[in-house]
């Protein structure tokens, strides 16, 4: 009984009735914090010396040509041409950059991270994770909004980091080359003269905490993330060759451009449609000054050269959306029923009622998603199991369904 009392773990000092289990080695004990503990430090030590080779038999970089890249957004995102375009030469140019580094002449290519001007939900994540998957690199996706300036409340930047290298396993040579897209870029804006903006104050604080990161430097990225693991060990990440995509909505923006070109801003007399086709029109002409103006600082923006927008989705491309890419939502409902053996039709009015609804419900293109199940929801219930082998959805069988659900009952603002 007596000896009992005296076992304790012999790295943390702990005593037996504080763990639950201690194991015995031959001169001394370890508790299973410690056992956890070692192996997370054995795995970061073990990524830690994994050099630039082995990160490349995980990460084989394909690198593309613009033409090649762009051949693949477009089976995967509707239309946004100009940002597939500005997009795919940037990407190809940062990995030409990074392949050619070794070259030593006088000429240094600089990084070329990008900004993204568009409205939500028109495929900014959509082109920055599919270029990932082009690539083969490690990817993350951040949101600024999380960030504070360091010593606040909240996830310091480096944290971006942390999810890149969780994302690839600690690879850190493979992370050191992946692509992080940071949503929400427009949130950390200062208060600038919009009046649609309200005040942020840890915005400025936080973009300043950007510049460095984004330009090329050693961070030390706690590899758990946030603050509460003080003990952690810290991994060292250069961020030299992390091409950094920063999107945002920067609601109001067309106003800001309009006032620098000159031309009228949007009045309330035109109607929806053409203040729809102004604010496209207006955002192509989309610049670093407007993005100034919006409230993102100078010094972050001359760290983002690369400046490109997405266009609103109208009628047309929603509609394509539903059926053209390669993982479409109507191909996927499709398969899912193929697995049941049931041959899924869509006759065509329901895809434009569809449409119509993510218009209306100004859902965009996030909302095709939801709208499709609460039409197909009772069907993919009640026919798994039952003798029917097709379903044809017909626009009254949409309808029906669709005001059964409770998105109907969303109040259109
Ligand atoms: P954002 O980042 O601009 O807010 P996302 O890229 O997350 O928007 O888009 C949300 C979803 O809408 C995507 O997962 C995709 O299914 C669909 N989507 C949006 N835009 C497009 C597009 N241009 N082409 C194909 N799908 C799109």
């Amino acid at each position: 009984m007596a000896k009992q009392a005296l076992l304790h773990c012999s790295f943390c000092g702990r005593s037996r009735d504080e763990v639950k289990i201690l194991i015995a080695g031959q001169e001394g004990h370890i508790c299973e914090n410690c056992v956890e503990h070692a192996q997370e430090i054995i795995v970061q030590e073990l990524n830690l010396k994994n050099d630039a080779n082995a990160a490349t038999a995980n990460f084989k970089l394909n690198v593309r040509r613009p033409a090649e890249i762009k051949k693949f957004l477009d089976e995967y995102v509707i239309g946004q041409d100009d940002a597939k375009k500005v997009l795919s030469v940037a990407v190809y140019n940062h990995f030409k950059r990074i392949v050619q580094k070794k070259l030593a002449d006088d000429v240094e290519i600089e990084k070329s991270n990008i900004i993204m001007v568009g409205e939500t939900g028109t495929g900014k994540t959509l082109l920055a994770k599919s270029i990932a998957r082009l690539l083969n690199v490690p990817f993350a996706i951040v949101d600024a909004t999380v960030f504070t300036e360091a010593g606040y409340v909240g996830e310091d930047v480096e944290s971006m980091l942390t999810r890149l290298l969780q994302n690839c396993n600690y690879d850190v040579a493979a992370a050191e080359r992946g692509i992080v897209y940071v949503d929400e870029i427009d949130k950390i804006a200062r208060k600038g003269d919009n009046p649609s903006i309200t005040r942020d104050v840890s915005g400025e604080g936080v973009q300043q905490g950007l510049l460095k990161m984004l330009e090329g430097t050693e961070v030390l990225v706690p590899p758990q993330g946030g603050r509460k693991h003080p003990e952690q060990k810290m991994i060292k990440v250069d961020t030299k060759n992390i091409l950094f995509i920063c999107g945002g909505a920067f609601d109001g923006i067309d106003k800001v451009i309009a006032r620098r070109i000159n031309t009228n801003a949007i009045g309330f007399s035109v109607n929806k449609d053409e203040q729809e086709h102004q604010r496209k029109n207006l955002l192509q002409f989309i610049n670093a000054t407007d993005l100034k103006s919006f409230g993102l600082i100078p010094e972050l923006l001359g760290r983002l050269p690369v400046v490109t927008h997405l266009d609103p989705l109208d009628k047309e491309t929603l509609r394509s959306i539903l059926t053209e890419p390669k993982n479409a939502l109507i191909k996927q409902f499709t398969k899912l029923f193929e697995l049941e053996e049931i041959n899924l039709i869509i006759e065509d009015p329901v895809l434009d009622f569809m449409v119509e609804k993510a218009l209306e419900y100004k859902l965009g293109a996030r909302g095709l998603r939801s709208i499709c199940e609460s039409i197909l929801t009772d069907a993919m219930f009640e026919l798994p199991g039952t003798d029917t082998k097709e379903l044809i959805v017909t626009i009254d069988y949409a309808q029906s369904m669709f005001s059964k659900s409770k998105l109907s009952s969303l109040k259109v603002a």
